[in-house]
């Protein structure tokens, strides 16, 4: 671990040690050195705007009497003080009620991470991006088309953690996001619009290599624009009990919104009440509860090209790749070390024995709280997008969510979708504009009955899924493949 800047080390080293002498349980450190981030949006052909933000601080947890304090500073000369504002507020927090936390046996490790990149954005001159940015926007002109926008967006970061325990781990990050979309306003003067995110099929490097490549990104303009003329030209999706088709692009956010959200421990133990909202499982359905059908597998899972993979979350735990359901029954949940005596005591058996290694901070200056990694559907042995289509004698094939609207328990959702495809007979036939559908999670997960092989998965990119109070913005992944739901309730009813 030469890469240790030796003066914030040595004041970390002495402040953890401090904090063991002052009868604290745990304490942690993280030291940002570079947290940096660039975006570039054009707008209409125009540079809308070309921000940028760099930040470096550190941030101290301590466990004192069951309770956590938290403080940081961006004063690197301030590490000591830092540690003393943590234990005063971890020894104001111990007074308040509360389920004492604890974070279990030590578990020591030393360890280093960085993502797979061929080209760090950071090295690509502006004129560069620029161009490429000026060429998707050329591709997308078009006299049927009103507005085009093209965004990039750029982070890396260098994190340094330690812990009482013995830990130390020197990890890297680095994140490259794009959209392009189109929009045009329909007869009845509804703006419409079609768009398509950077997504890879979960192989390949995380550099701007990745936006490069017209496989993945510039290549997609094309079809954009000529999705978004037959949308303003289409009638909109009549009402109906139908067979749902969902591709990654809409599929991404189901998953992220009626299971992603719903299985984080915090929320399951009431503790994002206040901002987030609940979840609609308790701590004891873990192990039990029929999520959905014996075909949904879904993982937290680690895949190297994505946002939610980064070594070891922010108590230092190296990333597992896990089962949050199988086979449709729900087995595990995104969890951090602290709230794993909570979630059992309040089960009353033992429903989790080990981290979720989902513990993570958007910032030296916020806390660690459960998010999500990557939320990830196994793929299954339904075939390609055709084969499923050809399966489906009465359908929709829906993509990109628009809107939605889901309960405060995450127990129904309502989505809209910029797109629809009807199927009728094995055939796919004409577009519809304003598709939406709604549902119960578990009745609609229950009804999953085809999931797309190896070829229908693609890794989708979320880089700002909002959580906690104050709110933190974080990136993930999903990884998704075609999926198909048997009798949803499509379109609105006049
Ligand atoms: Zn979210």
């Amino acid at each position: 671990m030469s890469n240790i800047p030796t003066a914030v080390g040595e004041a970390v080293r002495a402040g953890l040690d401090r904090m063991k002498a002052a009868g604290c349980s745990f304490a942690d450190a993280r030291y940002y050195d570079e947290d940096r981030s660039q975006g570039l949006m054009l707008r209409d052909g125009n540079l809308e705007f070309n921000s940028g933000q760099l930040e470096r601080g550190i941030g101290v947890r301590v466990l004192f009497n069951g309770a956590w304090g938290f403080a940081a500073s961006g004063d690197l000369a301030a590490v000591a003080a830092t540690f003393d504002r943590a234990l005063g507020n971890a020894r104001a927090a111990a007074r308040l009620p509360g389920f004492p936390k604890t974070m279990g046996e030590a578990q020591p490790v030393q360890g280093r991470y960085e993502p797979p990149v061929k080209r760090d954005p950071f090295d690509v001159p502006l004129a560069e991006k620029l161009d490429l940015l000026k060429g998707i926007d050329t591709a997308l002109q078009d006299k049927a088309v009103a507005h085009r926008s093209v965004y990039v967006n750029f982070q890396r970061r260098h994190v340094f953690y330690w812990n009482t325990e013995g830990t130390a781990v020197d990890r890297k990050a680095l994140n490259t996001f794009g959209t392009i979309a189109a929009m045009a306003p329909d007869k009845e003067g509804r703006m419409q619009r079609r768009s398509v995110e950077l997504a890879s099929d979960g192989a390949g490097t995380r550099g701007y290599e990745w936006l490069a490549d017209p496989a993945c990104f510039s290549g997609h303009a094309a079809r954009v624009k000529d999705e978004l003329a037959q949308i303003v030209a289409a009638e909109p999706l009549p009402a109906g009990k139908r067979h749902l088709i969902i591709l990654p692009g809409q599929g991404f956010l189901q998953v992220h919104e009626t299971i992603g959200h719903a299985l984080e421990l915090d929320r399951i133990l009431g503790y994002e009440l206040s901002f987030a909202g609940g979840s609609h499982v308790r701590p004891e359905m873990i192990g039990t509860l029929r999520y959905g059908s014996n075909l949904l597998n879904c993982r937290a899972g680690v895949v190297h090209n994505s946002p939610g993979t980064f070594g070891y979350d922010d108590e230092g735990s190296p990333q597992r790749d896990y089962y949050l359901i199988k086979q449709g029954i729900l087995v595990d949940v995104l969890s951090s070390r602290a709230d794993l005596a909570e979630a059992n005591a309040k089960a009353g058996r033992t429903v989790v024995t080990r981290s979720g290694t989902a513990a993570r901070a958007c910032a030296f200056y916020r806390t660690p709280i459960d998010r999500m990694t990557n939320i990830n559907i196994d793929y299954g042995d339904g075939g390609t997008l055709d084969d499923i289509i050809k399966a489906t004698p009465d359908g929709v094939i829906v993509d990109v969510p628009v809107s939605w609207s889901i309960g405060s328990n995450r127990e129904h959702f309502h989505f809209g979708c910029e797109i629809a495809w009807e199927v009728k007979d094995g055939r796919k036939g004409k577009v519809y504009k304003n598709p939406t559908y709604h549902g119960h999670t578990l009745e609609f997960w229950n009804s999953l009955d085809m999931v797309g092989s190896r070829p229908t998965w693609r890794l989708q990119q979320v880089p700002n899924c909002g959580k906690g109070e104050p709110n933190q913005i974080m990136e993930l992944g999903h990884g998704i493949p075609v999926m198909r739901f048997a009798g949803v309730l499509v379109g609105e009813k006049e």
